[in-house]
């Protein structure tokens, strides 16, 4: 792992009720990450935000970041965390507060929990496209597409999910791919309400959280995939509602924020400034010099990767991470 300070950066955990998906880890594995990396490299959040801000963060410091406010990570790793001392930073984007589910989680279990496999799932998703769009229209796109040219800079991709992704990015966009779904979680009887119960903490988790030592930063209100391409205004409505939410669960202002999908642009980076945010995090590691509003991060399942490649302490049963 990289010799420089870094976040690093967790999404899904699996244990309990919460069943396994894409790329999510168990307790276990988080437990034999945390070893692996070194439990004295990780710095306790607010000790990490002071050295940040005072630029005097070591090359070895290290430290965990929750993204997207998940229950799984409260019910899965936070336990694992209090038992060795630890805390992190949690970047909780607010609109679930309010009833507004984010789509991207939404579907993401509905793929998890109503098909037994991603090539049902694509097989059943382009069925439905079919039938929207109409048949020959997707046929006739679908013939432009070469399955050996495709998103190549991804080698992992089956050539199932470079179909699945033309059809979804360059045939339909955005608009009709969210119509498609949602008429299809419609069809399986289930809705956008009950799939995303419980998929999110809630006030009183959030404020324990920050009552525990654990710093809770902005991640846009509604978890927007590419904030770079809104305008300033919009831009700054996300992060201000945002940070006015989380004020009002916490009683304090945030400090620190992690940018959504890693999308963000110099406007941003001055709204930030403006409402008062000294550090923010990136969804990936950078070579060149950063700006404290872009501290990169580690994804977890590059270091579970490495874990398995160079033989982890004590975890036989890891589950592998899926690449997507
Ligand atoms: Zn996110």
């Amino acid at each position: 792992m990289a010799m420089r300070p870094h976040g690093i950066m967790f999404h899904h955990f699996h244990g309990g009720s919460h069943s396994a998906s894409q790329g999510s880890i168990d307790a276990q594995t988080f437990a034999d990450l945390i070893e692996y990396v070194e439990r004295g490299r990780i710095l306790p959040a607010h000790e990490w935000l002071g050295r940040a801000e005072s630029d005097s963060l070591r090359d070895e410091d290290v430290c965990l970041t929750f993204d997207d406010a998940l229950s799984c990570q409260y019910d899965v790793a936070l336990p694992v965390m209090r038992d060795l001392g630890l805390t992190g930073f949690w970047f909780v984007h607010t609109s679930m507060l309010d009833g507004e589910y984010s789509r991207l989680e939404v579907y993401r279990k509905f793929r998890e929990t109503c098909f037994d496999s991603l090539i049902q799932y694509y097989g059943a998703f382009e069925e439905q496209a079919r039938n929207t769009v109409g048949c020959q229209t997707v046929s006739n796109a679908l013939d432009q597409l070469d399955i050996g040219t495709y998103l190549s800079e991804y080698p992992f991709y089956t050539p199932a999910d470079r179909r699945f992704r033309f059809l979804r990015n360059e045939i339909l966009g955005e608009a009709r791919y969210t119509q498609i779904m949602d008429e299809m979680i419609e069809l399986f009887g289930q809705s956008i309400e009950s799939l995303g119960k419980d998929l999110w903490i809630d006030a009183d988790q959030i404020r324990s959280l920050s009552e525990g030592g654990h710093p809770i930063g902005l991640h846009s209100h509604t978890h927007p995939v590419a904030v770079a391409e809104l305008p300033p205004d919009r831009q700054r409505w996300e992060y201000k509602t945002n940070a006015q939410r989380l004020r009002t669960v916490t009683g304090s202002s945030p400090r620190v924020m992690a940018h959504p999908c890693n999308s963000y642009n110099t406007e941003t980076l001055e709204i930030l400034e403006e409402i008062g945010i000294a550090v923010g995090f990136r969804a990936n590691m950078v070579e060149d010099d950063w700006s404290r509003l872009e501290c990169p991060r580690e994804d977890h399942s590059n270091i579970v990767r490495e874990m398995q490649t160079c033989g982890s302490p004590s975890s036989p049963e890891t589950k592998p991470a899926t690449s997507r």
